[in-house]
């Protein structure tokens, strides 16, 4: 073991944290289960699984309606979540957080709401050449409609944005720039601070995809500054069907709803409905509340880890990684921007990504293989896709032993 993760696990023991979740102790195919995918989705504690079970077995009601006890209660319960939320992300008020299913909504939600508000015929929206398709798709739409431009932000061959390019994108026409934290296809970090503030001294707004950032690092979108910020619960050890965004009160005022029906109303009258304030008036529906209380418990988790120990040991994992998987004749790595998230891209010069993954799956490792969502990502580095290995704090150097030598073996069974 290196000597980094050997220090670290004095102050990170990685064996107790695997104890924490009961998936991991799992054999597939008579192999022990390494999990690679957790830019996909990450897996669960008992804790998170524990409280989910206690709220529906004994706490169970809806929310922001009645008042009888189970109510009171699950609103309680599900309000303070959202106060975990904007303490996560280092929002200055918890009703800067709205809930959605997840980045995929928020987007589309912000595209949406933000975009009839403030987008017009003319204007611009600049995008990067490695985001996912749920920050790519809503703009087109959007600006398809709108009569608006999309612009690209180019990137070098490590995948890092190139910013003398941005800079030149930037212009009054620009209403927003919507960029991800981390490129989930990549791994790239982007310097999410200095594109904001770009972006505000031309008059922009930002948004920032935070789907691949929050589960590995501290966010502080007040110290970000940027305008709004998404996250999805699933990649963070939490249910699925939750998310959401965090966005400046000024601007959530400014904005016309998405979904509409009940609960983001103030009156209705058969003539002329009013709105709800912010969040509420983009939280049409009974949400999804049981979700919300897991999504808690998975803050709550987090913290009690510490996401500077999170980042610090993900870090060191990645490093090693990156290295063992260096030194593998015909493996490329895609991806190699200075500032990276724990997650290694890659292609083999002898066989196909999907083959690479079912492989891999024979001796119980669990790698994704494919376009990730970012078709245009893939079309840059010049690959139809690539398999990717996505680590989370979980993840044992021993791990990356075992995919490194799993790797070998299809190298010379295709050679
Ligand atoms: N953006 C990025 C960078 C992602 O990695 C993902 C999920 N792969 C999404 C957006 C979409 O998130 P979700 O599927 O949770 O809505």
């Amino acid at each position: 073991m290196p000597e980094t993760l050997m220090a670290d696990k004095a102050a990170f023991d990685v064996d107790k944290i695997r104890q924490d979740f009961p998936i991991l102790s799992q054999t597939v195919r008579g192999k022990p289960l390494v999990y690679l995918d957790n830019a996909a989705t990450t897996q669960k504690p008992h804790r998170v699984i524990e409280r989910v079970r206690r709220f529906d077995a004994e706490e169970y009601g809806t929310v922001r309606r009645g008042a009888y006890r189970l109510c009171e209660h699950a609103t309680q319960l599900f309000e303070e979540a959202r106060q975990k939320v904007a303490d996560l992300l280092g929002a200055g008020d918890k009703k800067e957080i709205v809930f959605t299913s997840g980045t995929t909504q928020a987007i589309n939600l912000v595209a949406y709401s933000f975009g009839r508000r403030f987008v017009n015929a003319g204007d611009e929206i600049i995008i990067s050449n490695i985001e996912h398709h749920a920050n790519t798709v809503p703009w087109q739409v959007l600006c398809e409609e709108r009569g608006a431009r999309l612009k690209v932000i180019p990137v070098n061959d490590a995948g890092e944005l190139i910013l003398e390019e941005y800079e030149k994108l930037l212009s009054d026409k620009t209403r927003l720039v919507a960029v991800n934290h981390v490129s989930n296809a990549l791994g790239t970090v982007n310097p999410i601070r200095e594109i904001t503030e770009k972006a505000h001294a031309a008059g922009a707004r930002v948004l920032i995809d935070g789907a691949q950032s929050t589960p590995h690092m501290k966010i502080d979108v007040r110290e970000i500054g940027c305008d709004f910020y998404t996250f999805s619960g699933h990649k963070m050890y939490a249910p699925s069907g939750i998310g959401g965004v965090f966005g400046k009160m000024e601007l959530w005022q400014e904005m016309p709803p998405y979904v509409t029906g009940g609960d983001m109303i103030m009156t209705v009258t058969l003539e002329k409905t009013t709105y709800a304030p912010p969040p509420a008036r983009f939280e049409a529906g009974t949400p999804a509340i049981t979700q919300v209380i897991g999504l808690g418990e998975a803050i709550d988790y987090l913290n009690d880890i510490g996401m500077d120990n999170i980042a610090r040991y993900e870090k060191s994992l990645l490093d090693y990684g990156t290295r063992l998987l260096s030194e593998i004749d015909g493996l490329r790595i895609i991806g190699t921007a200075h500032d990276k998230a724990a997650l290694i891209s890659f292609a083999l010069d002898a066989a196909h990504p999907h083959d690479v993954v079912t492989l891999l799956d024979q001796d119980g490792i669990a790698v994704r293989g494919g376009h990730h969502c970012a078709q245009p990502t893939m079309a840059r580095f010049g690959v139809p896709a690539t398999s990717r290995a996505s680590m989370a704090f979980y993840n044992k150097p021993e791990e990356l032993d075992a995919l490194a030598e799993s790797i070998r073996k299809v190298i010379k069974l295709f050679s």
